[in-house]
């Protein structure tokens, strides 16, 4: 759940200029020219669902340039890594870097802030004031970088994200070396950045111009969701994500009152009014869609749509009712893990998350066979890149894609022994098992140590802001 905040812009804050494309060619975005990670065990999540053992992965700048199995020779050709650009991978998993299909990463800073509570009073008495004061340019930057941060370092390549001051997010995710699909966001009423729909897509075209070849940012367009903006605003929103061919980001059916809020508006329920504005097709996502009846979910298969299923922040906040996600897999539809933001999960870890969804859809049908394992594991990889319109770039190990590697250390007591590798990665791995990630042929993460950006000046950021959070909750708490 993205918090609504019905504010008057803050004054500016201190900002950088945001980025561009431009950051591509600086150093610490160009990937080294060749890379090898042998040893390991490469779970490829390709459509036969390849396991090797002992194989080998060559990357060549951006791209997977080969999977070889244990054994095989390197191609004469391959240009031979330095030693630094070798990663021995013995006793680790090697997976396609996780996808996060919904999120607001920026609400890292409001984490904790405020639990246990009814939905509207968590965001009218803690969230609302807190933003309202708050988020401006510098906070979304320290809190997406913050996010990233936590994301890179528990196995997240890709993350969706929705909140405001797009620039900054974008500038961050770049910061992180992080890829991140996100951009212009709608809603119907004013936020810290824009005073309204028409003001925010104004400008936003720019923003899709700058990013639509950026090598990790993919230029996004979001609206709320129909119970909080205008359906001719979503529609706005949406026609500038078919401009661009980007994807486009809605909350739906998360809450079972959504459908008689967008009935009131436009005289339409939910999927009724996405459908009449033509906006279920590939590359929308649909997040939470916890409520969908039989005949909603057929329609949206028909149609290419993607749902990102959050499970932990759907039971955080007492959605009483597990998203149908095996009947919307079973008809097709793609799906994809999020967290949602982090003062709504309270964490980022899609281990965890893919622990959760097993779990949840089991307990909610009482049928143990529901979202095995592996199907799990897939819609964590390769569900969440088909959900982003991404799968033929990101979610599997396979020649051609890009380099989205992360590595997995099995050599602990709770992984001890390994018998099944999408067991362990679903029910017993940990964000903190992870000890490398590549983003784009690019290591960014190595020996559980951050490269991109220094990690205690982030968290040092981090707890400067909280001071400021703590001064707004008090001071509205003593009735000022
Ligand atoms: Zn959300």
């Amino acid at each position: 759940m993205l918090a609504l905040s019905s504010c008057t812009p803050p004054p500016d804050a201190p900002s950088r200029p945001p980025s561009g494309p431009q950051s591509a060619a600086s150093p610490q975005t160009t990937p080294p020219t060749s890379l090898l990670v042998t040893g390991g065990t490469i779970v490829t999540m390709d459509p036969a669902g390849a396991i090797l053992e002992g194989g080998t992965l060559l990357v060549e700048g951006d791209r997977i340039a080969a999977v070889l199995p244990t054994g095989a020779p390197l191609p004469p050709d391959f240009p031979r890594p330095s030693a630094a650009a070798t990663i021995d991978a013995t006793g680790q998993l090697v997976i396609p870097g996780l996808v996060n299909t919904h999120g607001h990463a920026a609400m890292s800073l409001l984490r904790g802030l405020a639990d246990d509570l009814p939905l509207l009073t968590w965001l009218k008495d803690h969230i609302f004031p807190a933003e309202a004061a708050l988020v401006a340019p510098d906070f979304v930057y320290q809190g997406t970088l913050l996010s990233a941060v936590e994301m890179l370092k528990s196995g997240t390549t890709t993350f969706a994200d929705m909140y405001y001051f797009r620039d900054e997010m974008a500038r961050a995710a770049i910061d992180a070396g992080i890829r991140a699909v996100t951009g212009p966001h709608v809603i119907g009423f004013p936020t810290p950045d824009f005073a309204s729909p028409e003001e925010s897509l104004a400008g936003a075209a720019d923003f899709m111009e700058r990013y639509r070849d950026h090598p990790t940012i993919v230029p996004a367009v979001a609206a709320h969701a129909l119970y909080t903006t205008p359906l001719e605003a979503v529609a706005a929103a949406f026609e500038l994500a078919e401009r661009y061919d980007a994807p486009f980001q809605i909350h739906a059916l998360e809450d079972p009152t959504e459908n008689a809020q967008s009935i009131e508006r436009s005289g339409m329920g939910v999927i009724d009014a996405l459908e009449s504005i033509g906006a279920l097709r590939p590359g929308t996502v649909l997040a939470h869609s916890v409520y969908l009846t039989d005949d909603e979910i057929a329609r949206i298969a028909a149609t290419g749509a993607g749902m990102a299923h959050n499970p932990q922040s759907n039971m955080k906040l007492g959605v009483a009712r597990a998203s149908p996600v095996a009947q919307a897999l079973a008809a097709g539809i793609p799906v994809g893990l999020g967290t949602d933001g982090p003062a709504s999960n309270n964490d980022l870890d899609l281990f965890d998350e893919m622990d959760a969804a097993a779990k949840l859809a089991k307990f909610a049908t009482g049928d143990p066979s529901v979202l095995p394992a592996e199907t799990v594991f897939r819609m964590a990889t390769m569900g969440g890149a088909r959900v982003l319109d991404l799968h033929d770039r990101i979610g599997s190990l396979e020649s051609g894609k890009r380099a989205d590697i992360v590595l997995v250390d099995t050599r602990r007591a709770g992984l001890t022994p390994l018998y099944r590798v999408y067991s362990h990665l679903v029910y017993a791995v940990r964000g903190s098992d992870v000890t490398t990630v590549i983003v784009n042929g690019r290591i960014v993460v190595r020996d559980r140590q951050v490269l991109t950006v220094d990690e205690d000046a982030v968290m040092a950021n981090a707890r400067e802001f909280a001071t400021r959070v703590r001064d707004v909750v008090e001071n509205r708490g003593s009735g000022n």
